[in-house]
């Protein structure tokens, strides 16, 4: 949780150039300069409002992941309100349904999260220089929330409605198994953020993702 903090802060103070850059710096009001530039620095409160709100949209979306797909099985899924440590999680019930629908019900949140900072991140490469918090929101959430989710999913704790125990489960293999596969595509997007024009982390995040869909072939096999 910690490293997860550290990408936050990254995202969230990341400045934008164009805004730091407002303040003059001239050699003689070098002190009142840097205080502007502080000033100019730190996010507005309107900011972290939006930023916050696009972490509530990656949520949302998450959650209507699992209940598209719950309902498309015709499953009956519901909610339940779950925490995991101090962050509240949505937990999505449903009935019993074979093992490769489990999964794809278990998984879809995070397919979703996947689909939207793939959306993201190719659509906007230079994203880290834009002020868009909003957006910086959605993907700060999914990264975080994968995070989390992967963190949980190699110590095997949390609550039991958990995703990644459920995709274990489904999928017949240990629940860090799925940690990192969770956990891969999420560390490489935070990279891709940072570094857009690297290929190599671009297309092995978009192998990830696919990867995390195939292997319900595992599931529908069992
Ligand atoms: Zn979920």
């Amino acid at each position: 949780m910690k490293s997860a903090a550290v990408v936050l802060a990254a995202l969230v103070f990341t400045a934008s150039p164009a805004r730091a850059q407002e303040a003059p710096a001239p050699a003689q009001e070098a002190g009142a300069a840097k205080e502007a530039s502080a000033a100019a620095e730190r996010p507005a409160a309107s900011d972290i409002a939006r930023f916050l709100a696009g972490g509530a949209i990656g949520l949302g979306l998450h959650e209507s992941g699992h209940l598209l797909t719950g309902a498309l099985f015709g499953a009956d899924p519901g909610m339940k309100a779950v925490s995991f440590g101090p962050l509240p999680f949505f937990a999505i019930t449903h009935e019993p349904v074979s093992p490769a629908r489990e999964y794809t019900i278990a998984a879809s949140g995070f397919w979703v999260q996947h689909a939207t900072s793939e959306w993201l991140l190719t659509r906007r490469p230079g994203l880290r220089r834009e002020h868009a918090p909003l957006a910086k929101g959605v993907l700060a959430f999914n990264v975080l929330a994968s995070t989390a989710y992967a963190t949980a999913a190699f110590g095997t704790f949390g609550p039991y409605e958990r995703d990644t125990r459920a995709m274990a489960d489904a999928l017949g293999v240990s629940e860090p198994w799925i940690g990192g596969l969770i956990l891969a595509p999420a560390v490489l997007d935070a990279w891709r953020y940072f570094k857009p024009e690297s290929r190599w982390a671009a297309w092995t995040s978009r192998a990830m993702k696919v990867g995390a869909v195939l292997v319900v072939a595992t599931a529908a096999s069992r």
